[in-house]
């Protein structure tokens, strides 16, 4: 959220100073002299005014501060606001600005934190700092873009910070490589910040004296150094390397998560490349359609508000737009007869501008599409501009769409909607791994059973018969299945059932329920009623021995079941 024209503390090359911009405004958390020289090089002329917010009474802030007063009113016709967090150092930095040449009065405007009416500014939060500055040093709390952004300013102390961060809220703290009573010490903050970071704040390291040593010591945390302004990018509008800044930011934690193991899944992916598209376009919403072409609906689940919304294929833009194979906009969508507001209707949004953009797999068969909603500002989405810088994001949607599509089939079977062998193995793989481990102890129990004389219905009845058998069967033990159980078809008329922290009798009693259930229901198959029985065999998992050996325990019950007249449970 923020950028950094430097990240030093004071004495290093370039000190610390943050900026971000919120429409005309520019922002400035303090203004030391070295990020003064680097603000004369970029194009100021853009914005219509220039914050500063002071957080303590520094010599380069002040002259920072100063110097970019003086240069907003003779060069740039920027005005500048200085903003002081509390009326005690207003009177202080009046004190000074009017001893300074080149800062008269009508030049600049001098406010209080409290009487600065702008949405961007939340407060300012007292905290303690050097001795000789008692009740003179703050940080800020900050609503950047609608995100909580917590700035620290120089702090011996994270205490009055750590209460206002939750999940997704932006935290940048000083810290020091050297102990001293003044800043914090890395190695005093490790834990506190791996808690932060645990919570889901994203936390970044700033006004740090050695970079080397505070990332080093910081590493297993997960804070990250602050993101430095390049050169280059500063020449341009600030703004643009603002964004920037957060798109890397997006992609980095989309890349760490799912280069880790156990968090390889489809949902997060989505997740984030919505995440990317807001960010790129500057849109409130954006959502990712999947197109089932066999019932002709479009469905989506990252759509906030609800669950999971399936509309008709020829309504909607997302419609419009693989009809046409197309982008399509709309910046008066109730206007538009191909609005579909059905959507707005169930969550009480109001839908104002929307981008659609059809994505295809690696044949370039369209398979869904990425949808934007309610640019930022009143111009609407741009259907050349705003496509362009969509683009990547888009096709990586379609790309991860069709794996996510391939593994979905890959893993389930046709016939009876069970997930298939190749399932159960990635399962094992991944949520049942800590039953393997050893990192729980909860019991992990599994049934195997067997449809009894099931090739006789095949012979009686016909081949189609003996499928809406399996089907019915499959039907029936999936819908025993709680949050915690998972039912497979193993192969040809066996089906498994894994029972995630189920002791041994628990797991026969479902068997229980499941052979009697099938016992005393007709089963419609392919017009004629008939009745099919099940046998089980059920056991406890024994993580010493491997899947394949688990399994084959508890074919030897469902043997012995068979054996002594089948329709019954051994355990
Ligand atoms: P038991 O009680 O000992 O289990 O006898 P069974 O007849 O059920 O066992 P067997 O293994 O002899 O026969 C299983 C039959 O299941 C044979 C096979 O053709 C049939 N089968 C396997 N997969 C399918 C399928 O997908 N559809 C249909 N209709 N039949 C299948
Ligand atoms: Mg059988
Ligand atoms: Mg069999």
């Amino acid at each position: 959220m923020l950028s950094f024209l430097g990240r030093g503390s004071a004495f290093a090359d370039e000190h610390n100073c943050a900026f971000f911009v919120e429409g005309s405004d520019l922002v400035l958390l303090d203004c030391p002299m070295t990020a003064f020289f680097k603000l004369k090089k970029m194009d100021l002329s853009s914005y219509e005014r220039i914050y500063v917010l002071l957080t303590h009474t520094h010599g380069d802030h002040l002259g920072g501060t100063a110097m970019l007063i003086d240069y907003g009113w003779f060069v740039t016709k920027v005005p500048v606001t200085v903003v002081a967090p509390s009326s005690e150092l207003k009177e202080d930095l009046k004190f000074f600005f009017e001893k300074i040449e080149g800062c008269e009065d009508r030049w600049y405007d001098l406010v209080c934190a409290e009487e600065l009416d702008k949405p961007w500014l939340v407060e300012a939060v007292p905290t303690t700092h050097a001795p000789q500055l008692p009740g003179k040093c703050f940080g800020y709390e900050l609503l950047v873009r609608g995100n909580k952004v917590v700035y620290t300013g120089d702090t011996n102390t994270l205490e009055p910070f750590i209460g206002r961060l939750e999940a997704g809220s932006y935290l940048y703290t000083e810290v020091s490589a050297f102990k001293t009573a003044v800043h914090l010490y890395c190695h005093d903050i490790i834990s506190d910040i791996k808690r932060l970071t645990d919570k889901g704040v994203r936390v970044y390291l700033m006004h740090l004296d050695d970079e080397k040593v505070i990332e080093e010591t910081l590493k297993s945390t997960g804070a990250l150094l602050a993101p430095l302004v390049s050169e280059t990018e500063g020449e341009n509008r600030m703004d643009n390397s603002d964004v920037l800044n957060e798109i890397y930011d997006i992609a980095d934690r989309l890349y760490a998560d799912m280069c880790s193991k156990d968090t390889n899944d489809h949902a997060l992916l989505f997740g984030y490349l919505t995440e990317l598209g807001k960010t790129i376009v500057g849109a409130d919403r954006a959502s990712f359609w999947k197109w089932d072409k066999r019932n002709k609906t479009l469905w989506t689940t990252s759509a906030t508000g609800v669950d999971k919304i399936v509309i008709p294929d020829t309504t909607g833009l997302v419609g419009k737009s693989l009809r046409l194979k197309k982008v399509v906009v709309t910046n008066d969508p109730y206007n538009d007869p191909d609005f579909n507001s059905e959507v707005d209707k169930k969550t009480g949004y109001v839908t104002k501008s929307i981008l659609v953009l059809p994505v295809a797999d690696i044949n370039g068969d369209f398979i869904g599409a990425f949808q934007l909603i309610n640019k930022d500002g009143d111009q609407g989405f741009d259907e050349k501009e705003d496509a362009r810088k969509l683009s990547l994001a888009a096709l990586v949607c379609g790309i991860a769409l069709e794996s996510e599509t391939f593994l979905e089939e890959s893993h389930h079977d046709k016939l009876t909607k069970l997930k298939n062998r190749m399932g159960f193995y990635y399962d094992f793989s991944k949520k049942y791994n800590k039953y393997l481990t050893g990192e729980t102890d909860k019991p992990l129990s599994l049934f195997i059973c067997d449809i009894d004389k099931f090739k006789r219905v095949n012979d009686t009845y016909g081949h189609n018969a003996g499928d809406d058998v399996l089907a019915f069967t499959a039907g029936l033990i999936n819908s025993a299945c709680g949050e915690n159980d998972c039912a497979y078809r193993w192969g040809g008329e066996e089906f498994i059932m894994i029972m995630r922290d189920t002791d041994l009798m628990e797991a026969v009693e479902k068997a229980e329920y499941v052979r009697t259930t099938l016992m005393n229901s007709d089963i419609d198959a392919d017009g004629t009623t008939i009745r099919c029985t099940l046998s089980f065999g059920v056991r406890r998992f024994d993580p010493s021995l491997s899947i394949e050996e688990n399994v084959s325990a508890a074919d030897e019950h469902l043997y012995t079941a068979k054996e002594t007249g089948r329709n019954k449970v051994v355990y």
